[in-house]
């Protein structure tokens, strides 16, 4: 099947997560109906992932850190697939549906916001045992995994089991990895308070970082407070650490300790998505020198692709996938990869697009650090702002309060705004569900059951 929109500007956007979802709406603000717009992703809704933790840690409710494409963007065709091959030179993209069906996209303007991916390590028995922490199902995944656990560990008599059921590993201690811990370990205490059995020795949390310090993002004083708070809870972080081996469950880490581990969480980085990188499904010129920036599409501060020698005036990227000049910091510095810079890239992005099909010049993307922030559970976090060159430093309950209060923020639409308020506030009321449902991966396993065994 061939997709192509009549006589219109066609502005084709690959991704609806920060970028996608913000170019597309900016978009349509800039030029109402004189342009088509098309969306494509694999998932109908756009992931707010800082409040992935929060859903780890039940605090959230995760339909309510999904936006809707279909629902905002009224107006703009959205597809659901995944995205095969992008061919810049013949202006075509290659799209597979869920039922197989291949679509080929054609497009005036291409915008590549394809995101990121985790970067695993070729470590022995990781791909089999552990999960990601970037999309709601594994954020889902940890809390349900977690709560199932206490309830299995409470019963059973068997010490080496609860021990493994009780043995929680997170590995990678920046922002998402070292929030993601903080917050599922604060549920964990909250619930611990309904199983008499269990005490708050038998859990253990550990955290491994290769790097000496956490959270790399903040103060040198904000990572000694990250860190005391994390062990003053029993929480062992264990630095300058490697992960040698995670087969069978058994973790095993280069200050030659060994302890089964019924759940293991990665969140050591991320890199751009590989498609990008696949020459033979996309011929988007991307950065091929090791280091950070490797595997990322070069742009000009305008946002458009770079070539060597040269530059794609019809292809735009931002956010986790682009190399993107951060002219607020300095010379030779690149945009780090956060929600922040992406959302901020993609509307400047839809307005280049705009000046672009107007014939007007186009403008340098530009946007001053707003500060960063963490919560490590409830009350407590830490962080700064930035207001103009004044650099605010807050750590606990103001930390803590003006995370959420920015998170809630920027969480796109009104109605998802007021149902995590209201998630938060049934919380203080009527305290974290403890009830975890892995079974929800298998719903037909009870039907099958009640079935009795396949007659042979
Ligand atoms: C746990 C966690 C916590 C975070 N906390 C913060 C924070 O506190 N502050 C902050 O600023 N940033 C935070 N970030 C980072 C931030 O969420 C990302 O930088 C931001 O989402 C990047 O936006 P993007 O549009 O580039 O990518 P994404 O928002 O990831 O969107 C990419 C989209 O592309 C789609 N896609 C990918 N490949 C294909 C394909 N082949 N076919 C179809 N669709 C495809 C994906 O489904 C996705 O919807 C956090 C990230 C994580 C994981």
């Amino acid at each position: 099947m061939n997709t192509t929109t009549g006589s219109k500007p066609h502005v084709l956007i690959l991704g609806g997560g920060s970028v996608g979802l913000n170019a597309a709406s900016e978009l349509r603000k800039n030029l109402g109906s004189d342009v088509a717009i098309t969306v494509v992703d694999s998932r109908p809704y756009l992931t707010y992932q800082p409040f992935l933790p929060e859903v780890g840690a039940g605090s959230i409710d995760p339909r309510n850190v999904l936006a809707p494409l279909r629902k905002i963007l009224t107006g703009t065709k959205v597809v659901t697939g995944a995205i095969t091959d992008i061919d810049s030179s013949a202006k075509v993209v290659g799209v597979q549906t869920e039922d197989g069906e291949d679509l080929q996209i054609s497009y005036d303007y291409l915008v590549v916001g394809l995101g990121s991916v985790p970067r695993l390590l070729p470590i022995p028995g990781l791909a089999e045992n552990a999960i990601g922490f970037k999309w709601v199902e594994e954020a889902i995944a940890v809390r349900d995994r977690i709560l199932a656990n206490l309830a299995e560990a409470a019963s059973t008599k068997d010490p080496a089991a609860r021990k493994r059921l009780l043995t929680f590993t997170f590995i990678g201690g920046g922002f998402a990895g070292g929030e993601a811990l903080a917050e599922t370990e604060d549920m964990v205490r909250d619930a611990l308070r309904y199983y008499p059995d269990l005490h708050s020795s038998d859990v253990r949390f550990v955290l491994v970082d290769a790097a000496p310090f956490i959270f790399p993002e903040v103060s040198e004083e904000h990572r000694q407070y990250a860190l005391d708070q994390l062990r003053e809870r029993g929480i062992e972080v264990k630095l300058e650490t490697f992960v040698n081996s995670c087969e069978n469950g058994v973790v095993k880490t280069s200050d030659d300790d060994e302890f089964a581990s019924d759940l293991i969480v990665w969140n050591a980085g991320v890199k751009p998505n590989p498609l990008l990188s696949d020459a033979e499904h996309s011929d988007l010129p991307v950065i091929s020198e090791r280091g950070p920036m490797m595997g990322k599409l070069a742009c000009l501060p305008d946002l458009r692709v770079k070539t060597d020698d040269g530059v794609l005036n019809d292809v735009f990227a931002a956010g986790d996938c682009a190399a993107v000049p951060d002219l607020a910091s300095g010379e030779d510095k690149m945009c780090p990869p956060n929600a922040q810079h992406a959302v901020r890239q993609a509307k400047r992005l839809a307005d280049n697009i705009a000046r672009s099909i107007q014939g007007r010049p186009l403008v340098d993307y530009y946007h001053k650090n707003l500060g960063t922030m963490a919560t490590l559970g409830m009350y407590k976090g830490m962080g700064y702002v930035m207001l103009g060159d004044k650099r605010i430093e807050f750590k606990g309950l103001p930390a803590w309060a003006a995370a959420r209060a920015y998170h809630l923020y920027a969480m796109p639409t009104f109605g998802r705004k007021a149902a995590v308020l209201t998630d938060w506030i049934g919380n203080m009321i009527s305290r974290r569900d403890i009830i975890g449902i892995p079974q929800s991966t298998n719903p037909r396993g009870a039907f099958e059951l009640a079935a009795g065994p396949k007659k042979k």
